[in-house]
């Protein structure tokens, strides 16, 4: 039987690397396409999600024989905290059509997408797959964090009542081509991104809030996409796995500016507005069942990544890079 792969959310970051990776990797290698093997990139477009009408149609159009879903709503701290109830409500409802639709098909495999930052406020470090429902989610993001969890929990529901095989994975900070290099609602490293190349073209200083100490994990999303692409062929569990560089490979909010600095190619005054809220120190999460799973990986260094994305922004804001 030729296997079919449908990848929820295939526009966003991650689903276009996934992409990438499936187009350039050899055919029949660990991360490549296998023979026969069909992949779907779906967009809200062909389907919105939270409607079961729409989702069931989706299936019975390219009709999956299994599913990387990543489609959800995904947003910087700030909508998180504005929106509360609808990113509760509509990942709630995107999840749970997925799953069950899922269900009725009898797909043979669902690896949804979960993320660090849904594990407890309080919890003792490293982070570990163990932890998820061992406490409150932080009060900024906790309509998203409870609607994700929840797929943790639907996951075992379905194994234990149907047998399904349905897991999930859970990445930490993801950077990459396709990113959302909005100026106000982004992640970290494409906001800066932005904000540096404006501060080269425009000539004015280029300002990073907060002191730059705060360490984070971040995760090349091509590295990602081969992670998703490994667990979709040889992890059969319905326990998540964390998808993530190791602890010591933790980078300080100045690393990752330093980086940037140079990869725009910015000569003018750069500086820290320490008035600024740092957030967390740091929250490391381990990467050990990964590796310890996947007998090793190769991750692509932090500042070649960096410079890939870097690139790829350069290439592409003036088509309209979001
Ligand atoms: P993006 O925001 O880049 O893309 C979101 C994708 O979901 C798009 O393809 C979008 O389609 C689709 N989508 C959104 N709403 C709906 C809907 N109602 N119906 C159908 N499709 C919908 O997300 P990322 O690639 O960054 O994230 C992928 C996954 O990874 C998510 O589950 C996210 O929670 C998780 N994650 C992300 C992290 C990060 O740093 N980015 C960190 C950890 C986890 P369209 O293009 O048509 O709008």
């Amino acid at each position: 039987m030729t296997n079919v792969v449908l990848v929820t959310g295939g526009t966003g970051l991650v689903g276009k690397a996934i992409e990438h990776i499936i187009n350039t990797e050899p055919e029949g290698s660990r991360f490549g396409k296998k023979p026969g093997e069909k992949w779907i990139f779906a967009s809200s477009s062909e389907g919105d999600l939270r409607d079961p009408t729409q989702t069931k149609k989706l299936y019975e159009k390219y009709q999956p024989t299994h599913v990387i879903h990543l489609a959800a709503l995904v947003g910087g701290l700030f909508k998180n905290m504005k929106y509360k109830l609808t990113f509760l409500r509509d990942n709630i409802l995107i999840n749970d059509n997925v799953l069950h639709v899922a269900y009725e098909h009898k797909t043979s495999k669902v690896i949804s997408c979960l993320s660090t930052c849904v594990f407890p406020d309080r919890v003792e470090y490293p982070l570990d797959e163990t932890k998820i429902h061992s406490g409150p989610p932080h009060e900024s993001n906790f309509g998203y964090a409870h609607a994700k969890r929840m797929v943790d929990v639907q996951n075992h529901a379905y194994k234990e009542e149907f047998g399904c095989n349905f897991t999930s994975a859970i990445p930490t900070n993801i950077f990459g081509p396709y990113d959302n290099f909005d100026l106000e609602d982004s992640h970290v490293i494409p906001g800066l991104i932005h904000k540096c190349y404006l501060a080269k073209q425009n000539k004015t200083s280029f300002v990073v809030a907060g002191t730059g100490k705060p360490l984070r994990q971040f995760i090349f999303s091509y590295d990602l996409a081969k992670l998703f692409i490994w667990m979709l062929r040889e992890y059969d569990d319905v326990e998540p796995v964390i998808l993530s560089v190791g602890e010591e490979e933790e980078v300080s909010i100045k690393e990752v500016a330093d980086a940037i600095v140079k990869a725009v190619g910015f000569e003018g005054d750069y500086k820290f507005d320490t008035t600024r809220a740092d957030g967390q120190f740091r929250k490391p999460a381990s990467n050990k069942k990964l590796l310890t799973l996947m007998g090793g990986f190769e991750f692509t260094p932090f500042t070649e990544a960096l410079d890939l994305t870097v690139k790829w922004f350069l290439e592409n804001y003036k088509n309209g890079a979001r």
